[in-house]
Parts: C-alpha cells; structure tokens; sequence
C-alpha cells in the first residue's frame, strides 16, 4: 500500500520521495520562498506534446524549471484531432495560458512507432497505433526503401509532421492567430543516442501556411 512514509526501504518509490524531500530541501536552501512564488500560478510559453518514453525527460533535457513548459504525453505522441484529452490541453494551453509555442516531440526508437510497424498485436494499442500504421501505408514506397534501421525512426518523424498539421488546424490555434497573437507550431525528434534534440523545420507559424478550407473566417468553434 501506497501512503506517507511506508515505502518499503530501498525501493524504487522510497528512492523517489526521498529524492523529492532533498530536491525541496535544496531548493528552500537556495531561496526561502520559491514554493510561496510557484504556488501563485504558472505562465509557460511552451506547450509539449511527446511520447510518455521514460527517456524523453523533459525538463531534464530542456534544463528548463517547474512552471516553464506545459506538458501533455501520451504513447507515440499522437495527436487525435477528436481526442478530448489532448484538445483539452491544447486548448487550455492556447487559450487560457497563451502559450507562444507548441512542441510536438516524437524520439527515435519510440516503441509505439516500433509496434505501430510491425504485425504483432499490442491489446488495446493495436487501436490507439493504427493510424501510424496508416501513415505508413501512406508513404510505404518511401519507408520501405530505406535501410530497416531507419524505417521506425522515419514513421517517427512522419507523426510528428502529421502532428505539427494537426495542431496548425486546429479552430483554437486560428482563432489566436486571429487575435494577432505569436504561436508558432514546432516539430522535434529527441535523438536518443546523442541526447539532442532535432529540429525536424516543418514550423507552422500563421495561417498563411495552413491549407485555406482550415481558416476561420467568424465565431467561436
Ligand atoms: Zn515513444
């Protein structure tokens, strides 16, 4: 059971709290009032979109800081344009938070991108995969030509572009666009065997780059 300090000594959760209490201790060491300012509220300019991978560390790699990036995960960093989950994040984040940029971040080796090419069935991610499985289909000609290596960390890169699409016409992303408000839509792929992050240049930074059926012209959505 789960709860205060009962943690069974050396285990993997112990380890965690204990580490939280030392990173609180450090932190309050450095500045008496950090907790009293993070709790006031947050303003992040960055929204991210990724793969919940246990490497893709964000903060961490970012060496960004609690309050800095708002951030959404899920298996192979897919963005359904019906999923209330992920529209709700978006949407809070565009809207409410004013984010000025949203990071859809896909890593090589992804195991969901892996599964997502190959035959076997993974239960109830055999549905959440398939439309990467379509994304392949789609470019089958371009992905089967390359090196097999190369082929999951390619469908990778695709669902981020098709994510970066996704997003870029989405009515909430419009409607700050119409506001005159910067947000730009990035794409990156986290190099897991350097640890960088690369920047895939597929950036959507107004409608003007958004196929025009897209574009709102009146009202709220
Ligand atoms: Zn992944």
């Amino acid at each position: 059971m789960l709860g205060g300090d009962n943690h069974e000594p050396n285990s993997a959760v112990c380890q965690v709290i204990q580490n939280n209490k030392d990173w609180v201790g450090e932190m309050q060491a450095k500045n008496p009032e950090y907790f009293v300012d993070l709790a006031k509220g947050q303003s992040p300019k960055l929204l991210w979109i990724g793969c919940s991978d246990s490497r893709m560390a964000v903060d961490v790699l970012t060496q960004t800081n609690p309050g800095d990036i708002f951030i959404h995960r899920n298996i192979a960093n897919r963005i359904p344009s019906e999923d209330l989950n992920v529209l709700s994040v978006i949407e809070y984040a565009v809207k409410h938070l004013k984010v000025e940029h949203v990071i859809v971040a896909g890593h090589t080796a992804c195991g969901g991108v892996k599964a997502a090419l190959s035959n076997d069935s993974v239960g109830i991610l055999d549905h959440w995969l398939r439309p990467i499985k379509e994304l392949y289909v789609a470019n089958e000609d371009e992905i089967n030509a390359m090196p097999e290596h190369e082929r999951v960390d390619r469908l990778g890169e695709l669902n981020v572009i098709q994510g970066v699409r996704t997003v870029s016409k989405l009515p909430v992303v419009h409607e700050a666009w119409k506001e005159g408000r910067e947000l730009r839509i990035h794409g990156w792929m986290l190099q897991l065997h350097s640890g960088l992050l690369k920047d895939l240049d597929v950036s959507v930074a107004g409608p003007k780059q958004v196929e025009s059926i897209f574009k709102l012209t009146s009202g709220a959505h």
